[in-house]
């Protein structure tokens, strides 16, 4: 296998430090919100969260927090992974993962063939 593993680690570490960044962020959001509600002239509401735009915004930041908690995941599997050694290999079929596929994605757990099968089934209903 032709890896550039030093230039993939460091595109893993800085991966790694925009997550771990996007998820302070919204945890500094989250008390700005609760900041919001607590100075809005409606003091009543406390914080019973009934507006619909507020809870849109809520599940939004959620929904983006848990995908940057994912993909920190992601990201943190395939740095213990180039430590053990194991980098590049397909968690399914344990065949090599298409080095083209790692340069686009370095932290890609399975070859392509098995990726669709993943997101296939993850959309199945
Ligand atoms: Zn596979």
């Amino acid at each position: 296998m032709d890896l550039d593993v030093l230039a993939i680690r460091a595109r893993l570490e800085q991966m790694r430090r925009e997550y771990q960044e996007t998820l302070r962020s919204t945890a500094n959001d989250d008390r700005e919100v609760a900041r919001d509600v607590a100075t809005s002239d409606d003091l009543d509401t406390g914080d019973r969260v009934d507006d619909a735009d507020q809870i849109f915004e809520t599940d939004r930041e959620e929904a983006l927090t848990l995908q940057a908690r994912d993909a920190l995941a992601q990201v943190e599997e395939a740095l213990a992974r180039l430590d053990h050694g194991t980098y590049g290999t397909c968690l399914d079929c344990g065949r090599p993962i298409d080095p083209r596929r790692l340069e686009a994605m370095p932290q890609a757990q399975y070859c392509l063939e098995d990726q669709e099968k993943h997101e296939r089934s993850a959309t199945d209903d």
